[in-house]
């Protein structure tokens, strides 16, 4: 199985289309606990065979195992699960051991976290064979039981403890969490792909609606977006919109986002999703116009890619505009290094 993965990892531009690098395995392990590894499996998980792949990964102190399972080719990859978990775990005072375990926070819930560990090899390691070999039986028993059982084409995590491990009063020895349904906006111009809740896109939807009857038509109206971004994989996730900060403008003929509020209101949901969730970018609409970006537009993004606050290099301006078929949602993703190379121009 590993050489089978170096293989893969040699690739320079992962396995060609079609290219069986699976070796004819039922399922495919990815223990490597290497970022990169993950990264490259995302990105050309869909070229391959159809296979399973089950990622493996223990907390520190090997008392619990985190297994994702991705049953499909395609659609969410383990990226996509994992923030999902990480939300999840934010939500669940009763698994807050396995968010200290796995995604500890910056001010260091657990002691002396390390995850992915820096190696099994190093001095550091607490882990008996006796303890990696149970969490690997978990991972694996529920994986095969998983796949064995009702299809079910949808990536799902498990986390858990074995018995002998004391998790705490109130305190679940296992949980699975399953990756939600996102809806997906691609930006050809940057080949970005922004997945939204439904609940954000919702979110617009309504306030499209109310910034009708509350502004009247014509006036554009908008506000922060919250997410986070990945530049290998081309991917923003947009978690939550919010309404207009209070010092915005909006106007017949453009919005402006405010600033004031923004800083506190990224500063908790980073603290309370451990770092999945901050700011992102904008949304704002274009009630006569088409959902993209007017000179206008581009002119305040360049204003605040220039301002000195802790801004994302990765915006994301999302605009619900008219179209012929009625409102339409589209994304635009911007670099940083575009308006500071054409500043510098
Ligand atoms: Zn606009």
């Amino acid at each position: 199985m590993t050489s089978e993965m170096m293989t893969f990892c040699t690739y320079p531009e992962g396995p060609p289309a079609g290219a069986d690098w699976t070796d004819g395995a039922d399922l495919v392990v990815n223990a490597t606990a290497s970022p990169s590894v993950r990264a490259l499996l995302d990105l050309r998980r869909s070229n391959s065979a159809a296979v399973p792949i089950l990622t493996v990964g223990v907390d520190g102190r090997a008392e619990r195992v985190f297994a994702r399972l991705l049953p499909a080719p395609a659609g969410a990859g383990v990226a996509d699960l994992e923030r999902e978990v990480k939300l999840a775990l934010a939500d669940r005072p009763d698994a807050a051991h396995f968010a200290d375990a796995f995604f500890p926070a910056a001010d260091g819930a657990e002691s002396s976290p390390f995850y992915p560990e820096p190696g099994c090899s190093e001095s550091t390691f607490v882990g008996s064979a006796a303890d990696l070999g149970g969490l690997a039986a978990i991972a694996l028993n529920w994986a095969t039981a998983r796949l064995a059982g009702p299809p079910n084409d949808a990536p799902v995590a498990l986390l858990a403890a074995p018995p002998h491990v004391t998790v705490g009063s109130g305190l679940l020895p296992h949980v699975e969490v399953s990756a939600s349904p996102r809806v997906s906006l691609s930006d050809p111009r940057s080949g970005y792909l922004v997945k939204l809740t439904p609940e954000a896109v919702e979110d617009i939807e309504r306030a499209v609606d109310d910034s009708h009857s509350r502004l009247g038509p014509g006036v554009e109206t908008g506000g922060p977006v919250y997410g986070a971004w990945d530049a290998l994989r081309r991917t923003v996730w947009v978690d939550r919109v919010g309404s207009p900060p209070p010092d915005s403008v909006e106007a017949q003929d453009r919005f402006v986002c405010g600033f004031e509020g923004l800083a506190d209101e990224t500063d908790r949901l980073d603290a309370s999703t451990r770092g999945a969730t901050g700011f992102v970018g904008t949304w704002h609409t274009h009630p006569l116009d088409p959902p993209d970006p007017s000179g206008r537009d581009l002119a305040s993004l360049a204003d605040v890619f220039s301002r000195p606050e802790r801004l994302p290099r990765v915006f994301t301006m999302l605009i619900a505009g008219a179209s012929s078929e009625g409102p339409v949602l589209k994304a635009h993703v911007f670099h940083r290094a575009e308006f500071v190379a054409t500043a510098d121009s």
